[in-house]
């Protein structure tokens, strides 16, 4: 039972969720469709999509950190596989030994400790170009990775949101490793790769942002469904006269008299300071603009045209992914990862 009801909530949508897996799984044809649910799920909560999308039939999911690991491993069927990404440190071998989950190991380090452990079965990741994590794709990875029980050699794009170059470069080093190795499974593309066509796909995709309804590639945009809306409750209403400012440094003058809504949303909640003066709540299809700063954990927004909206009525926030990211100047990757703790989530 819960006790406490916070002021603020996301509005979270199930079906729009399974949707969107749904189209990442029709797009990646012959591949295997994952999701990465990491920072808990993109911030909309791990065990609550990794329920959702198991059921849907997704069977390959993929989380950074063996905390992350430890908070969804109560869920996992037969035949549904979980992969922490940032392979093994040698604190967590212990869990990582005891654990169904498997790392992707991507240092001859962690190699060395997995082999050493005798571990089981692992993925790894080569890096093509990105060089942020993986075995060096110019290395002889065959040898680095012998006798290692390989279930998904993986690598990772570093631009397939743009048109560039770098794309085929990575897929074609790819494709050379696939070559030279034979393994269980190969897997190159998340959101955006999947919209780069078939070529990029191999056995296996790994879509993230799309599945919260981010969008990856305008090739994407109409297929995709919003899946979270942020509301929050008015906690005074007040009256602005013209001359009067308002918020922290006194960004905004009223040069009329305006009727303002003082809402529990902040920046500690994720409605970074990039939404000062740019942000909105929506009241029955009309935008009502954010003014002066966003606080810590208050917001004003001016709702002279609101005249019946009260203390204690909840608004939706402008939160769609693509104009907000737009707005405020945060990646949609951000506006999702920074839903903090103190939402209540509610799944429709
Ligand atoms: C986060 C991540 C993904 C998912 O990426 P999106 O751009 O969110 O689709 C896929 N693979 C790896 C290795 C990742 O770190």
């Amino acid at each position: 039972m819960q006790s406490y009801i916070a002021p603020l909530r996301l509005r979270l949508d199930g079906d729009a969720l399974v949707s969107n897996w749904r189209w990442l799984s029709a797009m990646s044809g012959g591949a295997a469709c994952g999701a990465a649910i990491k920072a808990n799920g993109y911030g909309l909560g791990s065990v609550e999509v990794m329920r959702r999308l198991m059921q849907a039939g997704c069977r390959d999911f993929f989380v950074s950190n063996w905390g992350e690991a430890a908070a969804v491993e109560p869920l996992l069927e037969d035949g549904v596989s979980l992969s922490v990404l940032h392979g093994v440190r040698a604190e967590d071998m212990t869990q990582a030994l005891a654990s169904r989950a498997r790392p992707v190991l991507s240092t001859p380090v962690q190699i060395a400790r997995w082999r050493a452990a005798g571990g089981g079965d692992c993925d790894v990741m080569v890096d093509t170009g990105m060089n942020r994590l993986g075995l060096d794709w110019r290395g002889d990875v065959a040898a680095t990775v012998e006798g290692l029980e390989i279930v998904t050699l993986m690598s990772h794009l570093a631009s397939a949101d743009e048109d560039t170059p770098l794309n085929a470069t990575q897929l074609e080093r790819f494709a050379a490793l696939r070559e030279q190795m034979s393994l269980r499974r190969y897997s190159l593309a998340n959101s955006a790769g999947i919209c780069l066509g078939s070529g990029y796909h191999f056995d296996l995709t790994r879509p993230g942002l799309a599945l919260y309804g981010g969008i990856p590639s305008p090739v994407a945009a109409p297929h995709l469904c919003a899946v979270v809306q942020p509301q929050v409750q008015v906690l005074q209403r007040r009256r602005l006269l013209e001359g009067d400012s308002i918020g922290y440094n006194a960004t905004f003058t009223a040069q009329r008299d305006h009727e303002v809504a003082v809402l529990n949303l902040g920046y500690a909640d994720g409605y970074l300071r990039g939404f000062s003066g740019r942000g909105a709540v929506i009241v029955d299809g009309e935008s009502l603009p954010v003014l002066g700063r966003v606080s810590m954990d208050l917001l004003a927004v001016d709702v002279s045209t609101k005249p019946d909206l009260a203390e204690g009525d909840w608004l939706d926030i402008a939160y769609d992914l693509g104009m907000a990211s737009a707005a405020s100047g945060l990646s949609q990757y951000e506006l999702l990862t920074g839903l903090g703790a103190r939402y209540d989530r509610h799944w429709d």
